[in-house]
């Protein structure tokens, strides 16, 4: 076992392999989960690209699943947070107090990551093998609250909740499912941090299917091997034909219907930490707004797709799934800065990977109240740089509107 930073955990952690040199770039992604109506578009995006094949039916890259109670496969997460509590049992706090920017935002985990809890004889990764039945009903409790809510609902907490969560394989920077391949057909490119299978090598050990905490890792019977999601990766390089030769978003981020996904590619230094880059939507996003967050950040992985917590749900059962900073998300959230508006609407309005954003100032618009807080609305304007800094996009906060004469037609 090595030491790595991670810099979710605020610590240093065990795992298998050392950290890599750094210096390339990584995937990463924002959702907003208070934007999603759970339209399955991103998953029917991504089925009919990669996994439309013989073998692959029950296979889903993309999957959006109602929470508290669904689960693709069923209760993935609760079964893991079930193992690491039995494993761990007083340690799954966090102390806040040990915050420190971009170092480590979130304070520091006291607990056991999956790789800690490992017994280290079969296993260097505490998980289980998913049964078939658990993959054969992606939606089941589809949209189920967990209580009729008869006198109405009340923000910040309705009495009677669900969410949507929208889950593609996290890219991680630690990933469980190459620490666990015993023929480390697993492999993590260094330009872009992309986790790949190496489908000549994998024997379909189905280590990876238990080693994922996020379940990402599938196994297909009818070629006998692993397969998970690809980030599809030739867009990533540029080699969509529609991309002029640009880094272009993946099939699942563009498709999204409630325009709730940004994906974007942020620079590692060689200390393990993203480069200081607050002009990359990315990064503004995780740290400086400080709006998005890990899922599950205890596991361990570092998982590079960040969520922007839904504002109704029961605080307590956020902090479990996304860590300390979800109140200062959900704050940061429904009193966004002036910053913060502009580039909330830089969400899906390019294919085309966002790596700069400037903000053009405008005239005031509004002055509100939300919540008890005063908000100035100005109509700034955000444009969006590709990778060679040249402008793609360029949006106004304000969305123009045609109000329509009283007098229609003639009918
Ligand atoms: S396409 Fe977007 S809005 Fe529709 S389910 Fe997927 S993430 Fe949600
Ligand atoms: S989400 Fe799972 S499959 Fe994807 S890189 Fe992380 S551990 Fe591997
Ligand atoms: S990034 Fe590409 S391969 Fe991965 S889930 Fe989205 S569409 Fe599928």
């Amino acid at each position: 076992m090595a030491d790595v930073y991670n810099w979710h955990l605020g610590r240093t952690m065990s795992y298998p392999y050392p950290a890599g040199p750094g210096g390339g770039r990584q995937f990463a992604a924002v959702f907003n989960i208070n934007r999603c109506i759970s339209c399955q578009t991103c998953s029917m995006a991504c089925k009919s690209t990669w996994t439309f094949s013989p073998g692959q039916e029950l296979m889903w890259w993309n999957n959006v699943e109602s929470k508290p109670f669904g689960g693709y496969p069923l209760n993935w997460d609760v079964n893991l947070l079930e193992m690491q509590a039995d494993r761990d049992p007083d340690g799954q706090v966090w102390n806040p107090e040990a915050r420190r920017e971009v170092e480590a935002p979130y304070g520091q985990f006291e607990g056991k990551t999956i790789f800690e809890t490992a017994n280290g004889k079969d296993q260097v990764v505490t998980g289980y093998i998913p049964s078939n039945d658990d993959w054969k009903a992606p939606n089941i409790y589809e949209d189920a609250a967990t209580k009729w809510a008869k006198e109405g609902v009340e923000l910040p907490a309705h009495s009677g909740w669900f969410f949507y969560l929208q889950r593609i394989c996290n890219h991680c920077t630690y990933p469980a499912c190459l620490a666990a391949c015993p023929r480390k057909a697993i492999y993590k490119r260094e330009q872009d941090g992309v986790v790949l299978i190496d489908q000549e090598r994998c024997r379909g050990y189905r280590k990876c299917v238990e080693a994922c905490p996020y379940k990402k890792a599938m196994y297909r019977p009818t070629t006998r091997t692993s397969e998970k999601c690809i980030a599809c990766y030739p867009r990533l390089e540029g080699q969509d034909p529609l991309s002029d030769g640009l880094p272009m978003e993946t099939r699942c981020m563009v498709a999204c219907v409630g325009k709730i996904r940004l994906q974007g590619l942020v620079q590692v230094g060689s200390d393990g930490l993203w480069v200081d880059d607050p002009r990359n939507p990315m990064y503004y996003l995780v740290h400086v707004a400080k709006v998005a967050l890990p899922l599950y950040p205890q596991f361990g992985t570092q998982p590079n797709v960040y969520y922007i917590p839904p504002r109704w749900v029961p605080r307590e059962y956020l902090h479990q799934m996304f860590g300390p900073g979800t109140d200062a998300a959900i704050d940061a959230y429904t009193n966004p800065s002036r910053e913060l508006l502009a580039v909330l609407q830089l969400f899906r309005v390019t294919q085309k990977i966002i790596f700069a954003f400037d903000i053009i100032p405008g005239p005031k618009v509004a002055d509100l109240n939300i919540g008890g807080q005063k908000q100035e609305i100005y109509d700034d304007t955000v444009v969006g740089l590709d990778s060679q800094g040249r402008e793609i996009v360029r949006v106004p906060v304000m969305e123009p509107t045609f109000q329509r004469p009283g007098k229609l037609n003639s009918i």
